[in-house]
């Protein structure tokens, strides 16, 4: 039997590598390889590569070169700005940390990890969109809390945070404020001026996988969590990936200028998309917040259909999809995200995430739209 062609719905998992970023690489995979801390040209060569990359991902944000600190993911990124906060705040008597409930995990199991080491943890519950409660964080932060972390768009349902309000109610208490960037850079002006700590990814926009970015403002102190060669102000040490960080550079910089035309576009193909679902099936329900949601991002909840086996069907039909679901140890686990939506459990396993990227076409769009619709039919009957 011939395999259907792949038809790509996962970006909000990876993207393609931006040709741009894989021009950036190559010479620092090949002729220019020299480490780019140490003192002689070639290595001048490495680190001239580095820091047009800091431009780059510093202009993307709003920030100065000098506030960029390069990490070798989102993850890392994240754990720095909890941990390396929360570490430092301890010493000046601050010990509460408060996250919402929908934070990737990245986050919310580093905020798990700090309550284990003592720190005072809130998960702040968030309404049936996904959006953060305010007056709920509002009565969680306290003149002790050290930071609060609230995610500028969710990775699961879209659903983008109030993260203005958030950090004014942070700042009022003294706190520093962190928002995980990570999904909402390739679709949204992002602008670090209104936070402390912000954490970015480079393979969500067409960079490499493994390399990452924490914005750390002027003036703002972390401790951190590797130590040796001093790399990055002390706070991140190792050998540089010099080709990921170059690859991060030019990645930023082309979705930066591909970003005005294709957030309308993916937008009404998303919209298109999820159009063509609710008219093809009954007992559809889409999850996150109907506007203020992430362009390229649908989250659909199909009832009779269990998320896990719908996304193994349509593998086989050639369609990539994920499931909120997460497999562990042998049982499937609902998504923490729509069960602090208030999805009932049976529901919350039915969902499905389809996320488009610049590439993704009508045609696409059309062909994936249905195979899904020929899966949930098949797996009904
Ligand atoms: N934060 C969010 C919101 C994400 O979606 C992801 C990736 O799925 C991460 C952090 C982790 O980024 P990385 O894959 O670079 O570790």
């Amino acid at each position: 039997m011939q395999t259907p062609t792949t038809l790509y719905f996962d970006h909000a998992a990876t993207t393609p590598l931006r040709p741009e970023a894989h021009a950036a690489m190559r010479p620092y995979l090949e002729e220019r390889f020299a480490n780019a801390s140490s003192l002689y040209g070639a290595a001048r060569e490495a680190r001239k590569g580095i820091e047009e990359a800091r431009e780059q991902v510093a202009a993307s944000v709003g920030a100065r070169p000098e506030e960029i600190v390069f990490t070798g993911s989102g993850t890392e990124a994240d754990n720095l700005a909890l941990k390396g906060a929360a570490w430092h705040a301890r010493e000046q008597g601050r010990d509460g940390v408060v996250v919402s409930a929908v934070e990737h995990h990245a986050v919310l199991d580093t905020a798990r990890w700090l309550k284990r080491q003592g720190f005072r943890v809130t998960e702040v519950r968030v309404d049936a969109r996904g959006v953060v409660r305010l007056e709920e964080l509002a009565r969680a932060v306290d003149a002790r809390t050290a930071l609060v972390s609230v995610m500028w768009a969710n990775n699961e349902v879209g659903t983008i945070e109030p993260v203005r309000e958030c950090a004014r109610i942070a700042r009022e208490a003294g706190a520093l404020v962190h928002s995980d960037a990570v999904q909402a850079l390739p679709w949204l002006d992002v602008d670090a001026s209104g936070v402390d700590l912000l954490s970015l990814s480079a393979h969500k926009l067409g960079g490499p996988k493994g390399v990452g970015a924490l914005v750390v403002r002027r003036g703002v102190k972390l401790q951190p969590l590797l130590h040796g060669g001093g790399q990055e102000r002390e706070l991140r040490s190792g050998t540089y990936n010099v080709a990921g960080i170059a690859g991060f550079g030019a990645a930023v910089a082309a979705t930066l200028s591909a970003r005005p035309e294709s957030s309308g576009r993916v937008r009404a193909l998303r919209d298109r998309f999820e159009a063509l679902l609710l008219e093809s099936l009954g007992g559809v329900r889409v999850n996150g917040h109907p506007v203020e949601r992430l362009p390229n991002s649908l989250n659909v909840c199909i009832d009779g259909v269990e998320g896990e086996t719908l996304i193994l069907m349509l593998d086989g039909a050639g369609v990539a999809a994920s499931s909120g679901s997460a497999c562990t140890s042998g049982s499937t686990e609902p998504s923490h995200v729509l069960l602090a939506m208030g999805l009932p459990k049976g529901i919350a396993l039915g969902s499905l995430r389809l996320t488009l990227g610049d590439e993704t076409t009508e045609a696409d769009v059309d062909a994936a739209a249905a195979r899904v619709v020929e899966a949930v039919r098949k797996l009904r009957r």
